[in-house]
């Protein structure tokens, strides 16, 4: 059939109409799969970029079949998602740059069930009338943190917002030169402040503040006290910060609001699953702090979330300002983060249901084991070019979490095997490894890539893809 095509539009020019094309069996199947518009736009694309070729080459560089094998990897290309799954192998579990929190099966069913069809949302079925979305998950959240009200928006940064906005527009909010802090993506707190409408007003120094500190500082002028969990850095040495307990009996013999920003946040406490402690959101609401914050998507294991909890008299002021309509989240995200909640409720299985604490707590053996049965697996799919080795690592929380403590792990680390390779060879094997059907994210270290499989939990799919692996220089 090609050959007919091209014969009978020779009399006028040697490219094919875009019906003639539009009769072409794999054009037909093009059609079927994308439909009759998105096709015919590729091929007048093409047609066009094929006539700009012929007025350049001549007549003789126009080949049907390969013209046709263009526009079906044109349409391939543009049909494939841009948003879509990654083995994170790059031993960060809370990786923000690949999602954060993984979500139990729980809260992947119940987010599809809520966006099949209609739900309550701000319907309160008992009584037949308008309800409040934030009762969905707010009692849970009071349940497991001990805070007497609580509220969701769209992340930490817009609770943070949200309270500063609130509770000290238009006055200072008081904040140690600690704990001036900046997290990826542009979110600084004095910036944030401004934008809020309050002015920061900082106290104390870098490595030292004290009570006294935070003592002179509060005057008619003092919209709220602000602690801000330093969570992707440390300082260390001579240093001195003011205990959350002490802060919160001076903001209450002042009577100004005590806020606390903990990042990452928890909800259990770490160290009974054998990892490292981070403030859980009930020993800030214990220690007396008024307003506590922190984020939905990392420790917590949920979707992205903002979750503002503390005194009743505060939050409703919260919920009464017009920007937390701007804020809020959808019926999709509070349907799985309901559903994330309600795992707490059954500790002794949440390690097994929730995938951050699940992925958090594996033990180095059995991670040791999955590198063994990869092992062979690997060697074939990279080749004599490189050798493959299995090392100790240390796996890390990430999004800002616990930033000194590291997990060990295990990892399978690949390197060129000559000893004088070329430095960009190990760059294009990783390149070689994102252009996988699911690409695959390791980090380079020390002239090697090395995939930590602390997050590996789908090894079959990792496995299965490998015979795909084509490495080029
Ligand atoms: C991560 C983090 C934030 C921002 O939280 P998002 O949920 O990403 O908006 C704010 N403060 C601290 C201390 C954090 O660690």
């Amino acid at each position: 059939m090609p050959s007919e095509v091209a014969a009978s539009s020779k009399a006028r020019s040697p490219l094919p109409s875009v019906d003639a094309l539009l009769r072409e069996p794999a054009i037909r199947g093009l059609v079927e799969r994308f439909g009759h518009t998105a096709v015919v736009g590729c091929l007048r694309e093409n047609l066009e970029q094929a006539r700009a070729a012929l007025r350049r080459d001549g007549e003789a560089h126009f080949a049907l079949e390969r013209f046709v094998a263009a526009c079906v990897a044109a349409m391939d290309r543009a049909a494939e998602r841009s948003l879509r799954p990654m083995f994170n192998l790059t031993g960060t579990v809370l990786h923000t740059n690949l999602g954060r929190a993984v979500l139990a099966e729980e809260a992947v069913a119940a987010a599809t069930e809520a966006m099949r069809g209609p739900v309550n949302l701000e319907f309160d079925v008992a009584a037949g009338k308008r309800g409040e979305r934030d009762e969905h998950v707010a009692g849970l959240i009071c349940r497991l943190t001990g805070a007497e009200a609580a509220t969701v928006v769209n992340n930490n940064a817009a609770a943070i917002f949200l309270v500063l906005n609130t509770l000290a527009a238009g006055r200072e909010a008081i904040v140690s030169r600690g704990e001036q802090i900046e997290i990826g993506g542009a979110f600084r707190l004095p910036d944030i402040m401004a934008r809020a409408g309050c002015r920061l007003r900082e106290i104390g120094t870098t490595n030292r503040t004290h009570l006294r500190d935070y003592e002179s500082a509060i005057g008619p002028d003092t919209g709220l006290l602000l602690k801000a969990h330093t969570s992707n850095y440390v300082v260390q040495g001579f240093v001195a910060s003011v205990d959350g307990r002490e802060l919160a009996a001076l903001a209450k013999e002042k009577a100004v609001p005590f806020v606390e920003d903990l990042g990452s946040g928890t909800l259990v406490d770490l160290e009974s699953y054998g990892l490292p402690h981070e403030p859980t959101a009930r020993e800030a609401i214990a220690a007396g702090v008024d307003v506590v914050t922190f984020s939905g998507d990392k420790l917590l294991g949920g979707p992205q979330a903002g979750i503002i909890v503390g005194r009743r008299r505060y939050l409703a002021e919260i919920n009464r300002n017009p920007l937390k309509r701007a804020l809020r989240v959808d019926k999709v995200r509070l349907a799985a983060l309901e559903a994330t909640l309600r795992l707490y409720l059954d500790p002794d299985r949440l390690a097994a249901r929730l995938p951050t604490l699940r992925l958090l707590c594996r033990p180095v053996a059995e991670l040791r084991a999955l590198a063994q049965s990869l092992l062979p697996a690997l060697e074939t799919a990279v080749g004599p070019a490189f050798a493959v080795s299995i090392v100790a690592c240390r796996s890390q929380i990430g999004s800002g979490a616990l930033p000194l403590e590291a997990m060990p792990s295990a990892a399978l680390r690949i390197e060129p095997s000559a000893a004088r390779a070329s430095g960009s060879l190990v760059a294009d094997l990783a390149a070689a490894f994102r252009r996988l059907a699911v690409p695959v994210i390791g980090r380079i270290e020390d002239g090697g890539l090395i995939f930590d499989l602390r997050c590996l939990e789908d090894a079959d799919g990792f496995a299965a893809q490998l015979s795909r692996l084509r490495v080029t220089a």
